[in-house]
């Protein structure tokens, strides 16, 4: 059997016309002998009007009940869509994640995936051509529903494509993945390949092109991964696990909203910067690009945290600090990461000189790096130039 899993986004299958052309793109590859797993997200904003209608119920939704909201979208899509597809005569079945036995945690709301029931996706491809799945949800071992996190249905297509061993195609409205977030800057250039790791710095740094967590599990069981575009012919991006082509600078993405945090005199004991950090970890905050100095034997600590997720941050932080009284803690705020990405950073010497080069006219804050990355902490109101700067420099 040749398969292949399709994933269609939520704005491919917005409404009832644009269902009718994915299902006679979906019939085109049927046609061509392929069998078929279609998995597909909710239509257009279902899932931002779901929450909505949540949260005007009650202020904190109850999680599960929330995720029992949440997979009625992606039910919708897969039913209209498989009564399009009987329409042209294909053969074809709508499934849900407890039809498909699609198993996660029972995480609510950011549940994993732990198997399938991949022998029953496989019996049913024999007597099908397309299976229609929803995508974003999942079911426990007690059969309650639970979601992925959003975005999450780009995880769905992937981890099915790692259990058939099949080719995973995304499509969206973008017609591939670029060097920079094409909203931003019109001219980026859609690249060919990028490897999983780059992929993962980018998720990871604001590019909001593949779900972060697709991305990890295409790399664990090496599933390729082609994004294109559901509307047009034009050639999409393949994520591989490497690149021929090794560019020093593949990609560069930004994440604005970004607060400094410092912590200043603090005692020359690095027992006491493990315990703050453990400490805001185990409430859940995500700190980045740290960094500590040590000035005359006091050590002064700076990371970045995002600002959307700071309630309470300084409150428990305050904490943390109870023991220091001679300490101080300042936020500056309004600060944005920018971060070039680029498997050829590990061999090719001179990457920092060209980025600091690029970027001498304007004042960073903090600099952090990985084996293929380079972020820095800017002002927001020095993004624009300091992005010109590097897309001249790099060639993006
Ligand atoms: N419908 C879900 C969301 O909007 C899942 C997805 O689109 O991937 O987040
Ligand atoms: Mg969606």
């Amino acid at each position: 059997m040749n398969i292949v899993v399709q994933k269609y986004g939520g704005s491919s299958v917005a409404d009832t016309e644009k269902i009718k052309f994915v299902a006679n793109k979906v019939k085109k590859r049927v046609d061509e002998g392929y069998k078929i797993v279609v998995i597909v997200s909710a239509m257009g904003k279902t899932t931002d009007n779901l929450i909505k209608l949540a949260k005007e119920i009650s202020e904190k939704p109850h999680p599960r009940e929330l995720d029992m909201l949440l997979t009625t979208g992606e039910q919708v899509s897969v039913a209209l869509l498989s009564m399009a597809l009987i329409d042209l005569n294909v053969n074809t079945k709508s499934l849900n994640a407890f039809q498909a036995g699609i198993f996660t945690t029972s995480d609510f709301n950011k549940a994993r995936i732990q198997k399938f029931k991949v022998s029953k996706i496989i019996d049913l491809l024999k007597e099908h051509d397309v299976l229609v799945i929803t995508g974003f949800q999942g079911i426990t071992e007690e059969g309650d529903y639970t979601t992925l996190g959003r975005g999450g249905s780009d995880t769905s297509a992937v981890a099915i494509a790692a259990a058939l061993h099949s080719e995973c195609e995304i499509y969206s409205d973008f017609p591939g993945i670029y060097t920079f977030d094409p909203r931003r800057y019109s001219n980026a250039k859609k690249l060919k390949y990028v490897t999983y790791d780059e992929m993962l710095e980018m998720a990871s740094l604001g590019a909001k092109v593949l779900h972060s967590r697709a991305v990890e599990v295409a790399k664990k069981f090496n599933v390729k991964v082609y994004c294109a575009s559901t509307f047009s012919e034009e050639e999409g991006t393949y994520v591989v696990a490497d690149n021929i082509e090794n560019p020093v600078v593949t990609g560069m993405s930004v994440m604005e909203n970004q607060t400094q945090v410092t912590i200043t005199n603090l005692p020359f004991d690095h027992a006491i910067i493990y315990n703050i950090f453990d400490k805001i970890a185990q409430k859940g905050f995500n700190v980045d690009m740290i960094s500590i100095i040590n000035i005359n034997d006091r050590l002064n600590v700076s990371f970045t945290i995002i600002e959307e997720e700071m309630e309470n941050f300084d409150k428990y932080l305050k904490e943390a600090l109870s023991n220091f009284n001679e300490s101080q803690v300042t936020y500056e705020h309004g600060y944005a990461k920018l971060s070039v990405v680029g498997i050829g950073m590990k061999t090719e010497k001179g990457v920092a000189s060209r980025f600091f080069k690029a970027l001498k006219d304007v004042p960073l804050r903090m600099v952090t790096t990985s084996e293929i990355k380079i972020s820095c902490l800017l002002d927001k109101k020095n993004l624009e130039k300091a992005t010109n700067a590097l897309i001249k420099e790099f060639e993006l």
